[in-house]
């Protein structure tokens, strides 16, 4: 176990934080959980703050995980920051971080389809389209890891954005699949004062690109609320977000769809009163940036 200056507990290995969290589950005491990939800003600390809210303690990961990286994407260039991200978990009333090496998460090497801990595939339903067409072997990474980590902190509740909503579905999919004693709280987005979802990857954006980045939850504003108008066309309310967004010179659009929130999938003959979710993916330059919004249908 080290400490940074903030006297925030930091642990490497599973052994470290089964240690240090024993004496508080002795106790009956719950543990609230908060994966991240470091880098934290607003967004994060929001799950930290809900998980200090609703449990005993507090254990937030930062571990970078390869497997959910696709060839070509920017494992490398992800901004890391143990320093800063200690400093806002204490901040924040975290009780430890868990900020594990790939050598403690994957020790006998980055996992093949026969190595890893999961049974089979995520559903592919949940994990098939939107991100999963454009990072075939992004959720099956994400699983891969939520699974080991949850198997090493052994959490209560876990807290997890709906910013990457499609994640929320299948992770909340993998704990009712392998009936794990995980409750999986989403937690609401948290923006940039001009509506820009909070991101990691917002550090990417030039001056243009950030100027621009905002069309993306203004596009989903207008959107949810043509879905609410008796008679609202999905095809057509698809068209005007794709308009919108590559109306930006500095975008490239990758979708921009409204889909039933349990299937990921078109709605079916969606009624009244029906909840909906609508979703964009965008480039700007060397950030993929995405985000969403509920809705409910008029
Ligand atoms: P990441 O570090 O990008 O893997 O994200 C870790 C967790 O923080 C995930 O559950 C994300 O959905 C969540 N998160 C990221 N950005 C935001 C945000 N702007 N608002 C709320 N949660 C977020």
């Amino acid at each position: 176990m080290t400490g940074l200056p903030t006297g925030l507990p930091v642990v490497t290995t599973a052994s470290d934080l089964a240690a240090h969290l024993e004496p508080m589950r002795a106790g009956g005491g719950t543990v609230g959980f908060v994966p991240t990939m470091g880098a934290l800003h607003d967004g994060h600390a929001s799950l930290v703050d809900a998980s200090v809210a609703a449990t005993d303690a507090t254990v937030v990961s930062i571990f970078v995980n390869p497997l959910q990286f696709g060839a070509g994407e920017d494992l490398d260039a992800y901004p890391r920051d143990l320093e800063a991200d200690v400093a806002r978990c204490a901040a924040h009333g975290a009780t430890v971080v868990f900020a594990p090496t790939v050598d403690v998460m994957y020790p006998d090497g980055e996992p093949s389809e026969g190595g890893r801990i999961l049974p089979g595939p995520v559903d592919m339903s949940l994990a098939g389209p939107l991100e999963g067409r454009e990072r075939p072997t992004h959720f099956a990474g994400v699983a891969e890891v939520v699974a080991r980590l949850f198997r090493i902190v052994g959490p209560c509740r876990a807290f997890f954005g709906q910013k990457d909503f499609q994640q929320l579905q299948v992770v909340r999919h993998l704990v009712a699949e392998m009936d794990l004693p995980v409750d999986v709280v989403g937690c609401p987005t948290v923006r940039e004062p001009d509506g820009l979802a909070r991101s990691s990857r917002n550090v990417y954006l030039t001056d243009d690109e950030r100027a621009a980045a905002p069309v993306l939850y203004r596009t989903l504003q207008a959107a949810a609320a043509s879905v609410a108008e008796p008679g609202w066309d999905r095809t057509a309310v698809e068209a005007t977000m794709a308009a919108a967004i590559s109306a930006e010179p500095t975008g490239h659009l990758d979708y921009a769809v409204v889909v039933d929130p349990a299937t990921l999938h078109p709605p079916e003959a969606p009624q009244p009163g029906d909840e909906l979710r609508l979703l964009v993916a965008c480039r700007f330059g060397k950030a993929r940036l995405i985000d969403n919004v509920g809705a409910v249908a008029g």
